[in-house]
């Protein structure tokens, strides 16, 4: 038997982070992973260079059952203090798109990092570890992992979401979770492609690989979603960015509304029709790449108006074009599922964890951070804060209950 003042199962983004901090305020913390190496999502993520957090982060840009609950973890531990680690391994980044911040270099440079704050903390990493039943009593928790007994005061689960189960996602979180009694709120895909019917999609595969800039909003249970950005049209439906961030708002059955044009003021386009000898798909063209104002222009018309100049076409039918462009209404059939989703939405139950600690209310000692709880960052550097944060107050936590 071993003994330690925590245990943490999970060597991924949080569960590092967590380690490294508790262990480096005196916790005796081992961390089990089951893969052959730690970090595998934040080797792959970011297109291998990791967008690790975000300049501008708030409650905001998360969705949840309660949208407050990451607060004060992100107060506690935000994106400038993340940065200023980075800084100090000497680590080089550069900012994207709307404040995403990636490194220079590698993923494996965050790892490295990680791994390092760990070694500082004197966490004992054991990779290849099987993690058996876990049981609690006065002594704290017991668990088995690879045939061996260890026992700690504290036990925290940072065993992510279900997403990309081929690189070692699995649900242990949920069913410790439900364990102890916990509740959980039905983990789904998001940061995910849509899909659709192959007979409605069918005349839209040859658009397959166009992207182009829209705003695209849906309203689900997480209330409504809008975001400006670019969308790709694929063999099966819709991704990337604008898919990807509305997906995370989505609900089975409800529709998807896509301004293709934002930003263009069509009545007043038509308005000003006049000036315009070309035909509607090389007017189209002014904002749109070719193949898309083709197809609509050629969905849009009859073949006798294609070849008119749009100056010679009826104000009616200009402005009945509107629905195909600027009010675009999909009903996607389903989603490319946890096997392409890059975050699991839902998760254990907020109402059940202290938002200070990432402590169960109703278990002493049991911890949930990450991914793992019903806490989901759009696209953009706010998945892996919300590890960050979360596991520090968690280590915080730790730390002070040694
Ligand atoms: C392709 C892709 C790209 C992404 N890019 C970004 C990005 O650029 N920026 C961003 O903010 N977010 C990104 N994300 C999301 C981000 O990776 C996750 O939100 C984040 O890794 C969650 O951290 P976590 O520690 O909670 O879970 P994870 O990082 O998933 O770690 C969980 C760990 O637990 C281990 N584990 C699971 N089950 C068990 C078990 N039973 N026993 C022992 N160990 C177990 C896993 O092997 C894993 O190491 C991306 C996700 C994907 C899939």
């Amino acid at each position: 038997m071993r003994d330690f003042d925590a245990i943490v199962i999970g060597a991924g983004a949080a569960g590092m982070m967590c380690a490294g901090v508790a262990g480096q305020r005196g916790v005796r913390v081992a961390l089990l992973e089951h893969g052959a190496e730690p970090g595998e999502k934040i080797r792959i993520s970011g297109g291998g260079r990791c967008n690790f957090t975000n300049r501008s982060v708030d409650a905001r840009n998360f969705v949840s059952a309660n949208p407050d609950f990451c607060r004060s973890a992100l107060a506690g531990y935000g994106a400038q203090d993340f940065v200023a680690l980075v800084r100090r391994h000497g680590i080089r980044f550069h900012e994207k798109h709307r404040g995403q911040l990636f490194c220079d270099g590698s993923a494996i440079q965050i790892i490295d990092m990680l791994r390092a704050e760990c070694a500082a903390g004197g966490v004992e990493l054991r990779l290849g570890a099987r993690v058996g039943a876990v049981h609690s009593g006065v002594d704290g928790f017991t668990l088995e992992a690879t045939g061996e007994t260890l026992r700690s005061k504290a036990l925290v689960i940072a065993t992510g979401g279900l997403s990309i189960p081929k690189i070692g996602a699995t649900d242990l979180a949920y069913r410790l979770a439900r364990q102890f009694g916990l509740r959980v709120v039905e983990p789904r895909p998001g940061l995910v492609p849509l899909v659709f019917q192959a007979s409605d999609w069918a005349i839209m595969t040859d658009l397959s690989g166009v992207s182009v800039p829209v705003e695209i909003s849906c309203r689900g249970p997480y209330g409504p979603g809008r975001f400006r950005e670019d969308l790709l049209f694929t063999h099966r439906g819709l991704s990337g960015p604008a898919a990807l961030q509305v997906s995370s708002y989505w609900s089975p059955g409800s529709p998807v509304t896509i301004n293709l044009m934002p930003g263009v003021d069509w009545p007043a386009q038509v308005r000003a029709k006049g000036r315009r000898k070309s035909a509607l798909e090389g007017m189209l063209a002014d904002w749109l790449p070719r193949r898309l104002a083709e197809k609509i222009a050629g969905s849009a018309l009859p073949s006798a108006l294609r070849a008119r100049a749009v100056a010679e076409l009826p104000d009616k039918v200009l402005l009945a074009l509107a629905g195909h462009t600027t009010d675009w209404q999909v009903c996607p059939s389903g989603t490319e599922g946890f096997r392409k989703a890059e975050v699991t939405l839902g998760g254990v139950d907020t109402r059940d964890l202290s938002s200070r600690t990432m402590q169960a209310r109703q278990v002493p000692g049991l911890y949930f951070i990450g991914e793992a709880v019903d806490v989901t960052g759009w696209l953009g550097g706010y998945n892996f804060q919300w590890a960050w944060s979360s596991a520090v107050a968690c280590a915080r936590s730790l730390a002070a209950g040694r």
